[in-house]
């Protein structure tokens, strides 16, 4: 019991600190959703534990903290909050209760409205004058914002027409256009730096303003949903409907999308027709209000602590849910990238089931600060790639086991190595790891890398699958007869086949980098390695710092490789492949044009002005296939400075740096 009291307890705590944040200071600091989904579980919590039910729980009252700034006024009918329901069942379960009362299916009688979503206010008009107007408070104090609602244009301060009552209340709702609120956030950010969250909020903070100025220079809408009459006489407007039309007769703004009806299928067409329309009207609406048209019915049913009997809002559902997470699971790319992703207890989003969310990275993981069985917030970004936008700390469980990102591959194991700049970590035993084997293998022996011609993608899948093969050394050990037992595979492709994969072990060094599917190794980026490096052993002992200074090969792409060689399954693989397998490629090509042209072979360049004979791009990659390294500045370094016409400024502080200068008719007689 003290477990459960605590539960109430907390709930109650963290709801009135969101109520005081949303009511009070039109500030929201979780979503709606999450606000619901709490109110929604103390009220299970409650009604299961009816002896824990205390006066001021936020199950029982309406939730605010009236500001001090303005003066209190007593409404003379109190002004209630709704019950909510998000599904039909909840719907028919409120039309089932008011049957109890009078026939359902007599004509009209019920009134269906758009539920708006701004603030609720109460207006007073004596003999057609308005003389008072107050926000909703806690349904039976209100604060005195006459000065601000006199502001409002679309408020008549004078009633209209014949049958104008002593005195009159109306309620209604104050917004803002999503337009005018999307305007108002562009100057609030220039003048001030503050943004208001949604139209909602701001038209609450505009409407309690303590500068009524303030309030008139932003564009409130007032819509009326009701009213109340003080006089026996008065009371001849006998439904909801009739009075709502009365007041529109005395000039004051009503909804035109009201209807009467008299089935639950009338009532479902209304709300999906604007379920559908909403995202295209100019205002927040977040459902639509069925009301029991008689009022003396109305009178009848009554009300609870909180809301009246006669009325309920049948809200839409929220692009975001909430659900309880069940795992997080660290699948393993194509390229070795690990995702985590989050499963969860399957939900609907928008006509979508949706049971599982990825999580991107690591940061990702430690932002949210996941626990298994956490409640979670999930939404469908640009309305279709489920995301998870939050944990609902406030209930996780005691003891609850954190979510920590795996240090080893879940599938073979290798240590994972984080790129920082890529923000990524990866399991980079790429051939060798069973997840990434498949589509690693294929890259292989592709036709820009290896070039295996016949070696295919569903052949290296059923080797695998029938394990004859492993990793790429083992393509090399193939048997004649181990092919002929693979489907549609006969004597005379079996040994071409052999002969096809035998022919591919002489390949270039780019090629071979190229194969080895290094994370962002493209194959211009092999080529720049393979040039500089020349050798293996070389490219084996490269560091960091020697693979950034190759010209285009960044900070990402030297980590990859880094890691790539660090990881001791890929340098014990490369090694064998050349050292066992046989895998040899001709340098001859590179070497010939290095050796020939030892002016260049690893000097640092710079260009500078317009070349005649070649494009910038040219000379450039020209360079770098003699071995140079292509710069951007001119330091104490660089060895050469190439200029053609139209020299800048690196031209003169190559000077004097005392750095040799190559004329583009020299650098033509070199070459
Ligand atoms: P409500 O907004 O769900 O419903 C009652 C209100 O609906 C009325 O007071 C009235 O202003 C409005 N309304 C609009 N059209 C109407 C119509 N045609 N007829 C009658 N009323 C109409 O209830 P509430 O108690 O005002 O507020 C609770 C809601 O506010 C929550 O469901 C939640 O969505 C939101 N909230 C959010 C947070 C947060 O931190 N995000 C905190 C508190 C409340």
């Amino acid at each position: 019991m003290t477990f459960i009291k605590n539960k109430i307890d907390q709930l109650r705590k963290n709801i009135l600190k969101y109520e005081y944040f949303y009511h009070t200071l039109n500030k929201s600091i979780v979503s709606d959703a999450e606000y619901d989904y709490l109110l929604n579980q103390l009220y299970n919590l409650e009604l299961e534990n009816k002896e824990l039910i205390t006066s001021d729980s936020p199950t029982q009252k309406i939730g605010v903290n009236l500001l001090n700034q303005f003066k209190k006024i007593k409404h003379f009918f109190p002004m209630l909050s709704l019950e909510n329901t998000f599904d039909l069942n909840g719907y028919l379960n409120f039309e089932k209760r008011i049957k109890k009362y009078f026939n359902i299916n007599q004509e009209k009688s019920l009134c269906c409205e758009l539920k708006i979503d701004g603030v609720a206010i109460s207006i007073i008009y004596e003999e057609g004058i308005l003389v008072r107007a107050g926000t909703r408070g806690d349904g039976y104090t209100g604060e005195n914002i006459t000065s601000n609602i006199r502001t409002i244009k679309s408020i008549p301060l004078k009633l209209k027409g014949s049958y104008i009552p002593k005195r009159l209340e109306v309620r209604g709702e104050v917004f803002m256009m999503k337009s005018d609120f999307l305007e108002l956030n562009e100057r609030s950010k220039k003048d001030t730096n503050k943004l208001f969250s949604n139209p909602r909020n701001a038209a609450s903070g505009t409407l309690r303003h303590i500068d009524p100025n303030i309030t008139a220079e932003r564009k409130l809408i007032f819509l009326c949903y009701g009213c109340y009459f003080f006089n026996e006489k008065d009371k001849k407007f006998t439904t909801h409907y009739k009075r709502l039309i009365q007041c529109s007769k005395w000039g004051l703004p009503v909804n035109q999308e009201i209807i009467t009806c008299s089935n639950y299928q009338e009532v479902l067409n209304f709300y999906n027709n604007f379920e559908k329309k909403r995202h295209f009207l100019d205002f927040d609406i977040d459902g639509i209000v069925i009301k029991v048209n008689s009022i003396e019915l109305q009178n009848q049913l009554g009300c609870n602590t909180k809301s009246p009997r006669w009325a309920i809002a049948w809200k839409f559902l929220s692009s975001e849910r909430i659900t309880k997470l069940n795992d997080v699971k660290f699948q393993v790319g194509r390229t070795g990238a690990i995702t985590p992703v989050a499963y969860f207890d399957p939900i609907d989003i928008s006509g979508v089931i949706i049971k599982k969310a990825s999580l991107h990275n690591k940061n990702e993981i430690e932002r949210l600060n996941l626990h298994i069985n956490d409640s979670i917030i999930i939404c469908r970004s640009g309305d279709v790639i489920p995301k998870l936008l939050s944990v609902i700390k406030s209930i996780r469980c005691k003891n609850a086991k954190k979510i920590i990102f795996p240090e080893f591959c879940p599938v073979c194991k290798t240590k994972l190595l984080e790129n920082e700049e890529e923000k990524v970590i990866r399991c980079h035993a790429g051939l060798t790891c069973n997840a990434q084997k498949e589509k690693s293998l294929q890259h292989f022996f592709s036709k820009k890398s290896l070039n295996a011609i016949g070696l295919g993608p569903k052949i290296i899948n059923e080797l695998i699958k029938k394990k004859y093969v492993k990793d790429p050394i083992d393509f090399f050990y193939l048997k004649f007869f181990d092919l002929m037992k693979l489907k549609k595979m006969g004597y005379k492709k079996s040994i071409k086949l052999i002969e096809s994969i035998e022919k591919c072990k002489k390949t270039t060094f780019k090629c071979f980098i190229y194969a080895l599917g290094i994370p962002n190794v493209g194959e211009t980026v092999s080529e720049k390695i393979a040039n500089y490096f020349i050798t293996l052993d070389k490219l084996l002992d490269a560091n960091i710092s020697q693979l950034n200074c190759i010209e285009g090969i960044g900070k990402v792409i030297s980590r990859n490789i880094s890691n790539y060689f660090s990881t001791s399954s890929n340098y014990n693989m490369v090694i064998k492949l050349v050292e066992k397998a046989g895998v040899v490629w001709n340098n001859s090509e590179v070497l010939r044009l290095n050796v020939k042209k030892t002016h260049f072979l690893n000097k640092k360049v710079v260009l500078t002005g317009i070349f005649n004979s070649f494009s910038r791009i040219e000379l450039k990659n020209m360079l770098m296939s003699l071995g140079a390294k292509v710069l951007n500045n001119i330091s104490q370094n660089t060895d050469f400075l190439i200029y053609g016409k139209k020299i800048g400024s690196k031209f003169f502080k190559a000077k004097k740096l005392g750095v040799k200068m190559i004329s583009e008719e020299e650098f033509n007689c070199l070459i």
